[in-house]
């Protein structure tokens, strides 16, 4: 028999590198990646006795697969909850999440500053199949309060938020929700596993795009959901083995991988970002930088009772708009012009021209993004390259916000 891990509780950097690991009878060191798409039976008689669930046995990987249940249960240590399933992307679990609980006449009440494709979900796929769906300012506990008045099936919400970094208060919410009747469904990404835990502070449900931090090397997509063993088994479960939103082995073994690595990672990115939103907070071209731990953030106090780090993302805003947000962006010379985060290369994105352009102006003002708007996903280059690339950038942003001023 191999050995099985200590039973007392372990941190979350050996949870990473040793959690959920399972060898097969060759002993190998690394976790094994089993690419097949089925498996085989000794017998009929075993087929008949797995289908019919008295055994246990994989049968398919859209339903399971070894490679894919070792990142399972290295995530589910890692969050504190009691089962886990990944999907092929992020977006796939926000969907499955949502689709796999609801139906017709349920009522959503989500935060209005979610993630482009997690918006769409809400305000246009959920609708057509006779969802109602109700869009609240998330940092106003007045407004969660009125649209939870009513019974509700579900709450979903980002917290910190992209590209904005505004805050949920998540007991509070969670505390309102549970009152209404609503599962609380949290997409931490922003915040990673290892900086919130939101089943700690009310949440019933979390989601994770993989595609970010955890593969954090910019190689595959995937996705996870994580709850209860209850609502794992007999609502989301049923909903992936029948639609199919499976993740490749493939895939699942590098994000096993590069969870080795998370905590690592995590926290180098989260000091380099620290030190630069406070640099460009002393600039002359930034209007006003974003990072929840710093003392200028509106819900600073929040952030730090809810999160242990501020995260691997600093927003900013250039005073020059648009014209001086693409000189910033063209003249950086080792950021790259990527809309991805979470990548070990560090990334800067123009939100109103790219991920958020879809919402149209007048959402995008509500939610506070300007045409000067940066988002910087901090990576892992030394940060003093990373602060003379962005001085560089600025000062040909600078020549910009002179003119506009003039
Ligand atoms: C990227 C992202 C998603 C979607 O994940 P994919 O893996 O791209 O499908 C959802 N929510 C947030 C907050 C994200 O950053």
């Amino acid at each position: 028999m191999p050995k099985s891990l200590p039973n007392r509780p372990l941190r979350p950097a050996t949870l990473l590198a040793r959690g959920g690991t399972m060898r097969s009878n060759h002993d190998e060191t690394a976790e094994a990646l089993f690419l097949t798409s089925g498996f085989v039976y000794d017998s009929a008689e075993q087929a008949e006795a797995t289908f019919a669930g008295t055994a246990t046995h994989y049968q398919y990987s859209r339903f399971g697969n070894p490679t894919v249940a070792m990142l399972e249960q290295r995530l589910a240590l890692l969050e504190g909850a009691e089962a886990c399933r990944m999907t092929a992307t992020g977006m796939a679990a926000v969907h499955a999440a949502m689709l796999s609980h609801l139906k017709a006449g349920d009522r959503v009440v989500a935060s209005r500053a979610l993630f482009g494709s997690c918006h769409w979900i809400v305000s246009t796929l959920l609708p057509r199949y006779g969802i109602e769906s109700v869009f609240v300012d998330g940092g106003d506990l007045a407004q969660w309060e009125r649209a939870l008045a009513a019974p509700t099936a579900m709450v979903l919400l980002e917290t910190p938020s992209n590209p904005m970094l505004d805050l949920v208060d998540l007991p509070a919410v969670a505390a309102l929700a549970h009152k209404a009747g609503a599962v609380v469904v949290v997409d931490n990404v922003f915040a990673t596993p290892l900086l919130q835990k939101p089943l700690t502070l009310g949440a019933d449900v979390v989601v994770y795009s993989c595609t970010k931090h955890m593969d954090g090397q910019g190689r595959v997509l995937g996705g996870a959901v994580l709850g209860s063993k209850t609502w794992v088994d007999e609502v989301l479960q049923p909903f992936i083995r029948n639609t199919g939103p499976s993740l490749s082995p493939f895939n699942a073994w590098v994000i096993l991988k590069g969870l080795e690595t998370l905590a690592l990672r995590v926290n180098a990115m989260c000091a380099s970002a620290a030190a630069i939103a406070d640099f460009l907070a002393g600039r002359p071209e930034v209007a006003r930088a974003l990072y929840p731990f710093r003392a200028d953030h509106p819900q600073q106090a929040l952030a730090r009772a809810q999160m242990t780090g501020g995260g691997t993302v600093v927003t900013f805003e250039l005073a020059g708009g648009k014209d001086a947000a693409f000189r910033f962006c063209n003249a950086l010379r080792l950021v790259d012009v990527s809309n991805n985060l979470g990548d070990s290369k560090s990334l800067v994105t123009h939100p109103a021209t790219t991920t958020h352009m879809r919402i149209g102006a007048e959402e995008r003002a509500r939610l506070g993004i300007t045409d000067g708007t940066i988002r910087l996903s901090v990576g892992l280059e030394d940060v003093a390259d990373l602060i003379e690339d962005l001085t560089e950038a600025l000062e040909a942003a600078g020549g910009a916000v002179a003119r506009a001023a003039e």
